[in-house]
């Protein structure tokens, strides 16, 4: 399968190529689904974007900080 070599990097493993996703339609050939596989971990990816970008830093705080409420009642 072709893969595509860019200058941005997997999110999860640092991996700099990708590869598009592909299916096969009913009449046999095979078609972009639009998604895309990172040859380092595998992770399908629903836009290249996702692929690179760092993922929004998670909620941590308010989470914590509900939970020591919690424990404190
Ligand atoms: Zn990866």
């Amino acid at each position: 399968m072709k893969t595509y070599n860019t200058v941005y990097r997997c999110r999860e493993c640092g991996a700099t190529s990708y590869q598009r996703v592909l299916e096969r339609s009913a009449n046999g050939s095979l078609q972009a689904t639009g998604e895309y596989k990172c040859t380092g971990c595998r992770n399908v990816f629903a836009s290249l974007r996702d692929w690179w970008q760092p993922r929004p830093p998670m909620d941590f705080q308010s989470s914590k900080i509900s939970a020591l409420e919690a424990g404190m009642r």
